[in-house]
């Protein structure tokens, strides 16, 4: 496993650094947001440490960085600011964990454990299909540069789909996904609605496969 610790204060870098080469991983270190966001695009990192406070960009700065770059390292976040704004922000940056400071070492490794079992795969914070943006955390879609203005249900359904391009989704799944146990009329609500959307889209994007459901072209 190889780590990079991205942390300005030299002491606790070391520390880090020791802890984690003590437990047979390879250890690189940076102290700015610059120097994090360089190392991190040349190599593929396993696991990326990020102290938030940094000179130049800060922690949240870097993430975005490197997930607009494509680099989906599993990223944890740890700062001393114990703030429920700036977890938050970690994590809608493309932050997958958080940890605040003063931590116990224990509990560093074990999220690294959990971390690393979840690998590496893609996953924007931002959903881009075609010509359509979907940001899940301000609740807002986009078609090219007009925005859209969406009931909560219709949004749900689109982030559903846009999450599965291509794939298709029977009634059932969307019914699974996008509704729960307290609806009852479940009679035609998914064609009701699956209306709706294309009357906010247009009628080409979601396209009914007979018999089966319903795709989202990719
Ligand atoms: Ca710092």
């Amino acid at each position: 496993m190889r780590v990079l610790v991205v942390e300005d204060e030299a002491k606790l870098g070391v520390v880090l650094r020791d802890g984690l080469r003590r437990r047979g991983m390879g250890v690189d270190v940076a102290s700015t947001g610059e120097e994090a966001v360089m190392r991190a695009t040349a190599t593929d990192y396993d696991l990326i440490l990020l102290d938030v406070m940094l000179p130049g960009y800060d922690g949240f700065e870097v993430c975005r960085r490197l997930r607009a770059s494509d680099v989906w390292s599993p990223t944890l976040m740890l700062t001393a600011l114990d703030d429920v704004g700036d977890r938050v922000r970690g994590l809608d940056s493309g932050a997958d964990d958080y940890l605040p400071k003063p931590f116990s070492f224990d509990e560093l490794l074990a999220r690294i454990r959990a971390l690393i079992r979840r690998g590496s795969p893609p996953r924007p914070t931002v959903l881009t299909v075609g010509n359509l943006r979907l940001d899940p955390a301000e609740r807002r879609v986009w078609r090219g540069e007009e925005e859209l203005s969406l009931t909560a249900r219709e949004f749900s359904m689109l982030e559903l789909f846009m999450r599965h391009p291509g794939e298709v989704l029977s009634r059932f799944e969307l019914l699974e996904h996008v509704w729960d146990d307290s609806y009852e009329n479940r009679s035609n609500v998914i064609e009701v609605y699956v209306g709706y959307l294309r009357e906010k889209l247009d009628r080409e994007t979601i396209e009914t496969v007979r018999g089966a459901g319903y795709r989202l072209r990719a």
